[in-house]
């Protein structure tokens, strides 16, 4: 089993997830008291979250680009930057290391495909609705995603933030993200492109198909650490 290097606290709430996904995986398919090889980073989110909303991308990722070497260092055989946003420093990381930096669009639009969905709904933080790098990747694959208008994007842009990133989960923000996909016009499928958004949402609330982010972000790296 290779060891896999986690870049976490971005939202430390949605690290706890991968924690949980990528050892239950592991016992899945070795059975008993097996569990996975990680090695992690916990960062503190606060200053990053900050260098998001200044447009320090180059700051931040150099900042993750360290985090990597000290993971690699520890014996890490891949990185996975536990957020969606982030990937958008992905490039950074990889030039800082020699393990393969996982890309969480990559294992999205893997499990898209796999369902015959082609034209998702992104659910997200601004940053990777609007900015060209997730869904250009996407697009590489074969899935032209779709987002929310701009009032929803600005709501559910706070509903990460300012509650699911704290670990305040609220039946009214679900409703209001429910009302946001009833909403959406032409679209076979959702991705919760959030790695926060499956502590609000799971997949039984949609009739659409989903994809995790997080799940499948765990379920690439999981296929990885037992290819090897
Ligand atoms: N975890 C989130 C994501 O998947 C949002 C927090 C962040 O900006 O890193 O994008």
């Amino acid at each position: 089993m290779r060891t896999l290097g986690l870049i976490g606290g971005m939202s430390a709430e949605s690290t706890a997830l991968y924690y949980g996904h990528l050892n239950r995986l592991a016992r899945e398919r070795l059975g008993g008291l097996h569990s996975a090889r990680l090695v992690m980073v916990s960062i503190d989110f606060a200053p990053l979250a900050a260098m998001q909303a200044n447009g320090a991308w180059d700051e931040a990722g150099e900042m993750l680009a360290e985090e990597a070497r000290r993971l690699e260092a520890a014996g890490a055989e891949a990185i996975l930057i536990c957020a969606n946003t982030m990937h958008l420093v992905a490039d950074a990381v990889q030039a800082a290391v020699r393990a393969p930096v996982l890309h969480i669009c990559d294992a999205t639009a893997a499990a898209l495909t796999a369902v015959g969905a082609r034209r998702p709904l992104l659910l997200a933080t601004r940053f990777t609705m609007e900015k060209a790098f997730y869904r250009d990747r996407l697009s590489t694959a074969g899935v032209e995603a779709t987002i929310p208008g701009e009032a929803d994007r600005a709501r559910l842009h706070a509903i990460i933030y300012d509650e699911l990133c704290q670990g305040v989960v609220d039946p009214v923000s679900k409703a209001e993200v429910l009302a946001m996909i009833a909403r959406a016009e032409d679209v076979d499928s959702v991705i919760f492109g959030c790695t926060e958004i499956g502590l609000l949402l799971s997949a039984d609330d949609l009739a659409l198909p989903v994809v995790d982010t997080t799940l499948a972000h765990a379920q690439a790296a999981s296929a990885f650490a037992f290819a090897g």
